[in-house]
């Protein structure tokens, strides 16, 4: 198994700073990986990156909501979306997202959609090369 993290993600990056193992990986380009990325043969599985997550985007892979409800205050971030989200990390940094879709209260969501890009982005994506495109002392997160 491992955890998961769902286009509920905005990038606040929390999660980064706890994983004891950094297989967390934070999405590049971001229109094509918009959220962060946990690396499955890494992750041990100690669950310390849930409750950093503001954004409750987070789950262990068999947890992962078939039918989310939404509260109507989220956003999801999906390529594809073209709304526009603004917001400040875990650092105080701003981030801005071009890929999402804010929710309405109500609306039901299967998140395990986003369970197989977790899988691609080490695969066939990007993978750990990603860091090198990463700046997260940048004051806005974005492609570099
Ligand atoms: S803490 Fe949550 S919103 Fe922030 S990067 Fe991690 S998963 Fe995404
Ligand atoms: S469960 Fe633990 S090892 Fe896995 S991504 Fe989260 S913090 Fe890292």
């Amino acid at each position: 198994m491992t955890h998961i993290i769902t286009s509920l993600c905005v990038r606040d990056r929390g999660c980064i700073e706890v994983c004891p193992v950094e297989c967390i990986v934070p999405g590049h380009p971001i229109a094509e990986w918009p959220w962060m990325y946990i690396d499955p043969d890494t992750c041990i599985d100690c669950g310390a990156c849930i409750p950093e997550c503001p954004f409750e985007a987070i789950f262990t892979e068999d947890e992962v909501p078939t039918a989310y409800t939404a509260k109507g205050d989220e956003y999801i971030s999906l390529v594809g979306l073209s709304g526009h989200f603004e917001g400040t990390n875990h650092f105080g940094k701003k981030v801005i997202l071009d890929t999402v879709r804010k929710l309405e209260a109500g609306e039901v969501l299967d998140l395990t959609v986003d369970i197989q890009p977790n899988y691609e982005f080490f695969k066939t994506g990007p993978g750990y090369s990603a860091n090198d495109h990463d700046d997260k002392d940048a004051p806005v997160d974005k492609d570099v």
